[in-house]
């Protein structure tokens, strides 16, 4: 079994923070690293106070001395180099763009140690697409994560043939050691087990609103009294936030493309990104 101690976390947005975040408050030393020192102080000095308050507000027995110490496991980066030495581990959580995939661990590849595990928290992209740019291949994963880390806390693993069984097993106890419960895939899946579910939901739901068969609330409302569901899918989206699924809709066949046009007219021009933003669908000022 590897002993993993020190985590990179590549990426600092709605996903990247929240894994850095759940991974140092379960004890592990976790560099972040982004595209630049804006962004990685924008993480510092707002991002990760705001999920440590959050944890103080929502998960059961954080006090003020585990989240602080959590925030102390952090160290912050725009070098690559310098975030990657002595990693054990690496969880790629940048935009869901094949081309920056490819860069990234290309880049990551030449910096962090040999024997480093590479995962992927990619939605869509299977491990296999972006396997061959790592160069590590029988290290390199996926390791996919719900949003909310701290209360949605599932991990999809999923390898590629050419995964190591050994490392996919380490991953398997790792994502136990951050306080996920492990799916582990047997098999390359596009959208793995969740977002085999939850992508057709959102798109027949966009479907309905921008057809104008019914307004967002009323799609929503009709989901959680009919079926008992907590959220409805314009809810999600929210708290997705809407840059994910308009860019999964843009790189979709003409349907999803109009969509996505649909979903960047009416929401994402006029600055409702979701629920990071204050307004998506809904409003949460
Ligand atoms: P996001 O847009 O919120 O964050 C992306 C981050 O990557 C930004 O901080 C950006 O500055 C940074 N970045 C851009 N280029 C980079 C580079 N070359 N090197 C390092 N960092 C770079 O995206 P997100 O929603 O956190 O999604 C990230 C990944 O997680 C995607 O693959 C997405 O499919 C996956 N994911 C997202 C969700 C979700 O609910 N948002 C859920 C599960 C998985």
């Amino acid at each position: 079994m590897a002993d993993i101690k020190k985590v990179l976390v590549l990426g600092t947005g709605v996903l990247g923070s929240q894994i850095a975040f759940q991974t140092a408050y379960s004890g592990f030393d976790v560099a972040v690293y982004d595209i630049n020192d804006e962004v990685v102080g924008k993480a510092r000095d707002t991002t990760f106070p705001n999920l440590a308050k959050t944890y103080l507000s929502e998960v059961t027995g954080a006090t003020q001395e585990t989240v602080d110490a959590a925030l102390a496991r952090l160290t912050y980066h725009s070098d690559l180099a310098e975030a990657a030495d002595g990693i054990d581990i690496a969880v790629e959580a940048v935009p869901e763009v094949l081309k920056i995939k490819e860069s990234v661990f290309g880049e990551l590849n030449k910096v962090a140690p040999a024997d480093a595990i590479f995962c992927t928290n990619s939605s869509t992209l299977l491990p296999s697409d972006i396997a061959p740019f790592t160069g590590r291949p029988d290290r390199f994963l996926a390791m996919h994560f719900a949003n909310r880390v701290w209360s949605a806390n599932t991990a999809e693993i999923m390898g590629t043939p050419e995964t190591d069984k050994a490392v996919f097993d380490d991953v398997v106890e790792f994502a136990k050691q951050i306080g996920m419960v492990p799916i582990p895939m047997h098999k390359e899946k596009s959208g793995y087990v969740l977002n085999s579910l939850l992508v057709p939901l959102l798109g027949a739901a966009a479907e309905l609103a921008a057809g104008d068969y019914a307004d967002p609330k009323a799609i929503d409302d009709v989901w959680r009294i009919a079926t008992g569901a907590p959220l409805g899918p314009f809810q999600i989206y929210d708290i997705i936030g809407l840059d994910t699924p308009y860019n999964i809709m843009q790189s979709g066949d003409a349907d999803q493309q109009k969509l996505a046009a649909w979903l960047k007219e009416n929401y994402i021009d006029k600055g409702r990104t979701g629920l990071a933003a204050g307004h998506g669908f809904y409003d949460y000022t």
